[in-house]
């Protein structure tokens, strides 16, 4: 059975993907073709339901409102309509939701609406974490289309500044079931895929061109945010680590260790055995980025969700977040923590050492 795209009401698409359902057998309905068929009756919402969604703040309608004029504007001027089009809209998609800026206190403070925005998103999410089945499928997407439209309305106040090289930040979207912490503080994740555990992270290294391939221009899927999120982890961890980053890159590109060891010896100088540059890329390269991932969401928790205690280091003044990675225990202390933090504990325990 085909997909009439001549019908234009959620109702009526609803029906005829529940008929197509009903008639297909288990093994044509593929992953692929229920996003297919979840796009399907999602897509005429667009047009006239959110107008009367109760979800919608005013602002964020004179945004949709917009953004709808501009499209019908658009799609005239095209002689085959929405489908002269959709390549286009794709293109600009690409460039509206690959953001190299992430949103700020600051944006939300300024862009009207932005917060309401955000507010309703983080309800969703939590919405879709209770739901099941094709329900939490849905609310997950609109989820997704929630966060993109945070940037479409931050594009439109706001120039967009795409920086280049390997050190870019982005938005990161937290759509993990279940985040805990352990007694240490430390984050854990029993997602199916996490950014936490080395050994996911090195699953993802060794496959990484297969899934680049496949899912860099999939928006709508959890993992075309999971490969970004990875992308910016990789550039902010190895950014002062350019052999370490070289390695990387050298492998990704499918070369051998023999091949990488000798370019290595020519650019840097150095000679590393096949086994260290082995051990580097399966064991210390993974734990580097899952640390690196835990400590970005441990400072984004105790910023963005729970006030954290934070305290400032009598020796370098800076301000850290009380927490193991940062001070270290000191039960004689009022606080529980000692007053100066690790890194000025480890140099001046060096110091001493090297007198
Ligand atoms: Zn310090």
């Amino acid at each position: 059975m085909q997909l009439d795209y001549s019908l234009k009401t959620k109702e009526e698409r609803t029906a005829l993907v529940q008929k197509i359902i009903d008639e297909a057998s288990p093994s044509q309905l593929t992953p692929h073709y229920l996003e297919i068929l979840g796009d399907y009756i999602l897509e005429p919402m667009t047009k006239e339901e959110k107008k009367n969604y109760t979800l919608l703040t005013k602002n964020r309608l004179v945004t949709i409102n917009k953004r709808e004029t501009s499209y019908e504007d658009l799609v005239s001027k095209f002689e085959n309509g929405e489908d002269g089009l959709y390549n286009l809209i794709i293109n600009d998609k690409n460039v509206i939701l690959t953001p190299k800026v992430s949103i700020t206190q600051d944006d939300i403070n300024s862009i009207p609406g932005l917060k309401e925005l955000r507010t309703e998103t983080a309800r969703i999410e939590e919405e879709a974490k209770r739901a099941t089945g094709m329900r939490k499928f849905k609310l997950k997407k609109q989820a997704i289309q929630m966060h993109q439209d945070q940037y479409v309305l931050k594009n439109m106040f706001k120039q967009p500044i795409y920086s280049t090289g390997a050190a870019h930040s982005s938005h990161s979207i937290q759509l993990n079931e279940k985040i805990w912490f352990d007694e240490e503080g430390e984050p854990h994740d029993d997602g199916l895929v996490s950014l936490f555990n080395p050994k996911h992270i090195s699953a993802i290294l060794c496959n990484y061109a297969l899934l680049d391939e496949g899912l860099r221009n999939k928006h709508s899927s959890d993992f075309h945010y999971l490969l970004e999120d990875f992308d910016v982890l990789l550039g902010k961890t190895l950014k002062d680590h350019p052999i370490l980053l070289d390695i990387v890159q050298l492998k990704i590109a499918g070369k051998q260790n023999i091949e990488i060891q000798k370019i290595l010896e020519e650019k840097y100088q150095v000679k590393y055995s096949v086994e260290y540059l082995s051990s580097l890329w399966r064991n210390k390269i993974p734990k580097m980025l899952a640390d690196r991932a835990r400590e970005d969401y441990i400072l984004w928790y105790y910023t963005e969700v729970e006030v954290g205690n934070w305290k400032k280091c009598s020796c370098c003044g800076q301000i850290k977040l009380a927490h193991n990675r940062f001070f270290s225990k000191n039960k004689a202390s009022k606080d529980g923590w000692y007053s100066i933090c690790k890194e000025c504990r480890n140099k001046k325990y060096k110091e001493k050492r090297g007198k």
